[in-house]
This record gives C-alpha cells, sequence and structure tokens, in this order.
C-alpha cells in the first residue's frame, strides 16, 4: 500500500512569511541541529528496501542552512536524491551564493531547484512579507544560470491577481532559462485558509477550464460533482496524496497525512494532529512507523476514506462561495476537514 513516500522535516525558519504557506513558514520558527537532521535521514535510508521510491524536503526554507550543501552532500550519500529531487526555495540563501557552493550542489545529483514568485518587484515583496525578498529570489535566478543549473518557476496566484498570473509567468519565462513555468493556485491549508483567496472572473480559471484542468471557484465544482453521477460516487481516499506524506515536526514526533499540496489531511485539521501521529524518532524507527501504517491506518484517515465527493458536497459545499481552488483541495482541505472537525471536534 506504501509504494512512496514524502518526508517534510521541520528543520528550518524561514525568511519569508509568504501569505498563503501552507507550511506556515516563518523566521521565528528554529534550526534543528545539522546531525539531528543527518539522523533524520539516516532514519529515511533504512526505510528505503520498504519504499519504491522516497524524497524528503527540509521545511522552512533550506537554503539559508549554513550546512545546506553539506546536507545534500550527506543525502546524496545515503542514496536519498533520486532522479527528480528538488528543492522549493525562496532563493534567499542562493542569491549570494559562490561558484563553488553552486558546485558542489550540482555534484549531489539534485535534479532541479524550484524558484516561487508572487508577482514582480514590490508585489512579490508584499506577498512574501520581505523587503527584498523578490531582489533574492531574481538574484538566486542569475546565479543558477551562470552554473548552468537547472530551475522551474512557480507562479503562485494570488487574491486579486486571477486576471493578472500569465503576465508574471511570461516574466519569469524571460528572466533567464527555466526548464518549465507554471502556476499554482495555493492549497487551504496552514495560512492558506485563513486570510483572504483568489477568487473567480480571472484569466487563471478561464484557462484551467479551458485546458479541462479542475481549477475554478468552490460553487462551481460543487455543482460539477453533485450533477455528475460517476464524480459524486468517487471516494475521498482517491484523493490521499499517493505518495505517503510524513512530517517530523521540531521535536522528532512523526504525523501522517501530512500538509502537502496534494491533498494532506493533517494539514487541514492541524489542531487534530495528535490522531494522525506515528510515534517519535528515538523511540521508535521510522521504518517500524511505515509497517504500523501499512497494517492500520490512524482512526482519521479511516473514517473519511470511504465518504463519497457527493456527500461531501451536499453537505459542507457552499454554493455562493467563488474562492477558487483545485477540485482535490476543496474536497479535502474545506470539506473533509469539516466532516472531521465534525466528528472528532474540538481537542
Ligand atoms: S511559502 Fe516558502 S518562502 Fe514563503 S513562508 Fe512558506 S516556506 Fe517560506
Amino acid at each position: 500500500m506504501v509504494s512512496a513516500l514524502v518526508l517534510n522535516i521541520r528543520a528550518n525558519p524561514c525568511t519569508n512569511r509568504c501569505r498563503h504557506c501552507w507550511a506556515e513558514g516563518s523566521p521565528d520558527h528554529t534550526a534543528k541541529p545539522t546531525a539531528e537532521v543527518k539522523s533524520t535521514l539516516e532514519e529515511l535510508a533504512a526505510a528505503l528496501p520498504l519504499l519504491e521510491a522516497a524524497d524528503f524536503f527540509l521545511l522552512d526554507e533550506p537554503t539559508n542552512r549554513p550546512d545546506f550543501v553539506e546536507i545534500f552532500e550527506y543525502a546524496a550519500g545515503l542514496g536519498l536524491l533520486g532522479p527528480n529531487s528538488f528543492v522549493a526555495t525562496n532563493g534567499s540563501g542562493l542569491a549570494r551564493a559562490g561558484a563553488d557552493t553552486w558546485r558542489r550542489l550540482q555534484a549531489t545529483g539534485l535534479r532541479y531547484l524550484q524558484f516561487t514568485f508572487y508577482g514582480v518587484g514590490e508585489t512579490h515583496d508584499r506577498f512574501a512579507g520581505r523587503r527584498g525578498a523578490f531582489d533574492d529570489v531574481v538574484a538566486a535566478v542569475r546565479g543558477a544560470d551562470e552554473a548552468g543549473f537547472p530551475w522551474y518557476g512557480a507562479v503562485i496566484l494570488r487574491p486579486g491577481d486571477a486576471g493578472d498570473v500569465r503576465g508574471t509567468v511570461e516574466y519569469v519565462e524571460k528572466l533567464g532559462a527555466p526548464e518549465k513555468v507554471g502556476y499554482f493556485g495555493y492549497a487551504a491549508q496552514g495560512r492558506g485558509a485563513k486570510g483572504r483567496r483568489p477568487t473567480t472572473e480571472g484569466e487563471a480559471e478561464k484557462a484551467s477550464l479551458e485546458s479541462g484542468t479542475t481549477f475554478a471557484s468552490e460553487r462551481r465544482l460543487r455543482e460539477a460533482i453533485l450533477a455528475d453521477g460517476e464524480l459524486s460516487q468517487r471516494r475521498v481516499e482517491e484523493l490521499f496524496c499517493p505518495p505517503l506524506v510524513l512530517e517530523v515536526d521540531a521535536g522528532g514526533e512523526v504525523s501522517c497525512g501530512g500538509a502537502c499540496d496534494s491533498g494532506g489531511l493533517a494539514g487541514a485539521v492541524p489542531e487534530l494532529k495528535t490522531l494522525f501521529s506515528l510515534g517519535r524518532l528515538g523511540d521508535k524507527t521510522l521504518a517500524a512507523m511505515i509497517e504500523d501504517y501499512r497494517q492500520d491506518l490512524p482512526a482519521p484517515l479511516r473514517a473519511v476514506a470511504g465518504v463519497t465527493w457527493g456527500q461531501l458536497a451536499a453537505q459542507y459545499g457552499d454554493p455562493a462561495n467563488e474562492d477558487l481552488f483545485w477540485a482535490a483541495d476543496v474536497v479535502i482541505s474545506k470539506w473533509a476537514r469539516d466532516y472531521l472537525r465534525e466528528r472528532y471536534g474540538p481537542r
């Protein structure tokens, strides 16, 4: 049942405080000591025989760690950098990186860097909550291009820019030599669940609907699910992330259903996090936690797995909400969240 694993390790603070951040990145978080990060990676390496693939991410922003490259060299030595391994970054720790840093990073086998944009110039800075954030990501892009390091551009659709997102995508495409540039809505998790969200009537929704992707307002998604028998009968478990997503918190506690932008349930109901716990590293190995998960899903995942999209849409869908969502996100982060809150109550 578990073929691949994504391990999100809470290991660093962030320079930014972006308004949409599902991981709630913040300068207030503390850095996990190098030895602890390495020992968590060793746990992951020991679990590899149980898995077809494994990836890891260091949350919040890894590139500002003085040991950033050293950790990726260590991970490479443990066989943890696969053919699609990447680092999602705001570029702040790479903006002033020298040729040696780029050379060492390239030697790890890391496949690419993903730089995130929230608009151009001050627009980006305002959304990221830091003056200079845009200059940093542009400088990091230039450094990557000079070093010949592959990168992708991820443009986040912000509230108020639905008609403008294509302009930012075009800007990023011309900024350097990206392998790919795309736009993303944001998950209704973490800070993304709290603030104002992007709404309809823009180019993004139009382009999404034209291309057959399912990025639309809650109103439209609800109507589409209720009108389509096949969609209505789909079960929530079809939306569980195909890889098992685990999160290791600052204290070593490991929980499943982790915050992940493809629909982690625990990220949608952080107040129920203890129900998703698989144990603490040091008391139990990561491999044993994966085996336990295989034997017995945690209660909230079992509870919601068989519920259909149609049931959730009818009971929790808001027929008047014009906020934009990916279909999977509205089902998991909003409707299944409300189902679990009703079932388990406030903790
Ligand atoms: S989205 Fe990335 S850069 Fe922004 S606060 Fe979160 S971790 Fe930091």
